[in-house]
């Protein structure tokens, strides 16, 4: 999946669904709750739902409460980008993909170790590729 190109704004409107595409282009959030994979523990790889870059592995997602998809840890260095955001009155740090610029969500320091970071992430800004479950 890494090798495609980047999809246009046009082929994106046309292959999202309109959640997906308001999140990754839009920088919008999902509702808490709402998401297809904030309870999720099936083990896999997420990836970036527009370009399909490797962003997390399920082994670093835990259950944070919040509502969305939580990580303590991205998949690996340089495939996230960091943006500070000052909307919203409040001082975050927001993370996109770092292949196609897509909208992720945000990274707080109130993680569990060994990070103490917590992504809190958009399902629909991911797709996870399921990994048959170790017997
Ligand atoms: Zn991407």
């Amino acid at each position: 999946m890494d090798d495609t190109a980047i999809p246009t704004r046009d082929e994106l409107e046309l292959r999202l669904t309109p959640i997906q595409f308001h999140v990754t282009q839009q920088a919008g959030t999902e509702r808490a709750f709402t998401g297809e994979y904030w309870d999720t523990t099936d083990p896999g790889t997420y990836h970036c739902v527009v370009c399909g870059t490797q962003l997390f592995d399920s082994e670093t997602k835990f259950d944070s409460h919040c509502g969305w998809p939580s990580f303590y840890e991205a998949r690996e260095d340089g495939r996230i980008r960091y943006i500070e955001d000052r909307s919203h009155g409040m001082l975050r740090t927001e993370v996109r993909c770092a292949r196609c610029d897509a909208h992720l969500g945000h990274v707080f320091p109130d993680g569990p170790p060994p990070t103490g970071n917590r992504f809190c992430i958009n399902s629909a800004s991911l797709n996870l590729e399921r990994r048959p479950k170790s017997e």
